[in-house]
C-alpha cells in the first residue's frame, strides 16, 4: 500500500498532480474538496450545510469530513494506496485519520507537501474560477481567506508529519510535468 498525503495551500496544483499521480501508481484518490461539491450538486443535507461555509471561504466541520474519508475508506477496501488530497487540514483531522487508518492496518507513507509563492495561488484560483464552476474560486477575499487559513490553521499538520519523519517540500512553481517530476522522484525514495 501506498498512501501519500498532498499538501499544500488552495491553488499548488493538489488537484492536477493527484490525477497524474492516481493513474501512474494506480492509486484512489480522496479529495475532500470534491467529495463536497459531489455533496452540494446532489443536494444533500451534509452538501446544503457545507456549501454556506464553503463559499465564504471556511472549513467545514472536523467531524464531516471525518466522517466522510471513513466512509470512503471503508468502501474501498481492496485500494493498492490513496491520496489524500486536501485532507487532513487540521491537527485533529490527522490524529484521527492516523487512527482510522491503524485500525485496518495501514498507515501514512509519505505526505509531500507542494509550495507556491502566495501571488501565483491567487493567479491560479482567478483563472480556476474563470474556467470553473466553483463558486469559491470567483472572489479575492474569499481566496485571501482560505490562504489565511491554511497559514494559520493547516500549515501546522506538516509539523505532525515531521514529527514521523513523513514530511517532504516539493517545489510548486514551474510546468505541470516538472512538479509531477519532483512528485515522482520524490515516492520513489520512499518505494
Ligand atoms: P482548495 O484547497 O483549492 O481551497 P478544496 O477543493 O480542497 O480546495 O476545498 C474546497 C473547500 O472545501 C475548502 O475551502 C473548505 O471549505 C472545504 N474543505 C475541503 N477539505 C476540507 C477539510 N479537510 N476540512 C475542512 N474543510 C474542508
Amino acid at each position: 500500500m501506498l498512501n501519500i498525503v498532498l499538501f499544500g495551500p488552495p491553488g499548488a496544483g493538489k488537484g492536477t498532480q493527484s490525477e497524474k499521480l492516481i493513474k501512474k501508481y494506480n492509486l484512489n484518490h480522496l479529495s475532500t474538496g470534491d467529495i463536497l461539491r459531489a455533496s452540494i450538486k446532489n443536494q444533500t443535507p451534509l452538501g446544503l450545510e457545507a456549501k454556506i461555509i464553503i463559499d465564504k471561504g471556511g472549513l467545514v466541520p472536523d467531524e464531516m469530513v471525518i466522517g466522510l474519508i471513513s466512509k470512503e475508506l471503508d468502501e474501498h477496501k481492496d485500494a493498492k494506496g490513496f491520496i489524500f488530497d486536501g485532507f487532513p487540514r487540521t491537527t485533529i483531522q490527522a490524529e484521527e485519520l492516523d487512527k482510522m487508518l491503524a485500525s485496518k492496518g495501514l498507515h501514512i507513507n509519505l505526505m509531500m507537501a507542494l509550495e507556491v509563492k502566495h501571488e501565483e495561488l491567487v493567479k491560479r484560483l482567478l483563472n480556476r474560477g474563470i474556467q470553473s464552476a466553483r463558486t469559491d474560486d470567483r472572489n479575492v477575499e474569499v481566496i485571501e481567506k482560505r490562504i489565511k487559513i491554511y497559514n494559520n490553521d493547516t500549515m501546522v499538520v506538516a509539523e505532525f508529519y515531521k514529527a514521523q519523519g513523513k514530511f517532504r517540500a516539493i517545489q510548486g512553481m514551474g510546468t505541470i510535468d516538472e512538479i509531477f517530476g519532483r512528485l515522482c522522484e520524490t515516492i520513489k525514495e520512499h518505494q
